[in-house]
């Protein structure tokens, strides 16, 4: 099968199948080789690697994959990409295509059945309108990950890497950081797609820590008080805890437990790092 990452063989194979892109599926192929085999390197996949790939498309990055990895996972919800996926990958015997919604798949049994439970990798050019809960969902569940390389909107990988004090800093910086250490492996201009997106794009390695950088008594209470902080952005921490139908906290033990930090009543979310929100719901937990 022709290398599908250059403009000519995937209109090609476009106008073959009368496929029509769907904007809800958020659907732009990429058409750059280079930028496939910096994503596949930055992925560092090897022949011992499963992969994971969400959403294939027509198959050009499965195909990279495919040459080097031992085998290829890749989910695409787009049932109309299914035939075409069968022509473009008839040619690998270590790919395996499941038409399904990602974040309607297991993937801890994934991981389980095909690679004995060790870490996997996930590569993929994500559909930008899912991206978030697709990556939130694969730290938070129990999935035995080594590394997410992914190609995201240049914007969102900004809000990957920044702190407090920043526009971006936000719940997804605080969940990158206390799961991974984020590095951008290149920008991606939107004429390497077909269609063009109208914003920049990243690729951006998250390579899962072995022990989180700050310890927590209870993982799932901290990241629910973190959404409610970022909620309401223009309300006070203790507002916005005490809003949050989450959460089950007084007025006063929130009040308390902020003034046990040393942080002033007025404080907001976005002022905190990842260790003070660590020690804030160690203290609203003492007594659950
Ligand atoms: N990997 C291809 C490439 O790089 O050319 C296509 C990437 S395109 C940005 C995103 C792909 O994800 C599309 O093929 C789309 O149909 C698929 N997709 C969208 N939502 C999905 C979901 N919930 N589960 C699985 N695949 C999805």
């Amino acid at each position: 099968m022709a290398n599908l990452g250059n403009p000519k063989n995937t209109i090609e194979i476009i106008q073959k199948y009368h496929f029509a892109f769907q904007k809800r599926f958020g659907q732009n192929f990429l058409v750059d080789s280079h930028v496939l085999e910096k994503i596949v390197r930055a992925a560092g996949v090897t022949g011992e690697d499963f992969v994971l790939e969400i959403g294939p498309g027509i198959g050009t990055m499965t195909q990279y994959l495919a040459e080097a990895a031992r085998k290829v996972c890749a989910v695409e919800i787009d049932r109309n990409l299914i035939p075409i996926l069968e022509e473009t990958l008839g040619g690998y015997d270590n790919v395996e295509v499941i038409n399904e919604d990602i974040l309607k798949v297991d993937v801890a049994a994934l991981a389980r059945e095909e690679n004995g439970g060790r870490p996997i990798k996930v590569v993929a050019n994500l559909p930008y309108y899912i991206t978030t809960p697709i990556i939130m969902g694969l730290f938070e569940s129990q999935v035995p990950i080594d590394s997410i390389t992914v190609m995201v909107q240049k914007e969102v990988a900004d809000r990957m890497q920044t702190g407090p004090g920043s526009k971006d800093y936000g719940a997804l910086s605080l969940a990158v950081r206390y799961y991974a250490d984020a590095y951008i492996a290149a920008n991606v201009p939107p004429n390497c797609f077909i269609p063009r997106p109208k914003v920049g794009s990243a690729v951006i390695r998250l390579t899962r820590h072995r022990e989180p950088p700050v310890k927590v008594k209870d993982e799932k209470l901290m990241f629910r008080i973190i959404r409610a902080s970022f909620n309401q952005r223009r309300k006070t921490l203790q507002n916005g805890l005490n809003n949050s139908p989450e959460l089950p906290f007084s007025k006063e033990k929130i009040a308390g437990a902020i003034e046990a930090m040393g942080l002033p009543p007025s404080v907001r979310g976005e002022a905190l790092d990842l260790e003070q929100f660590a020690r804030l719901s160690d203290l609203l937990g003492e007594d659950l």
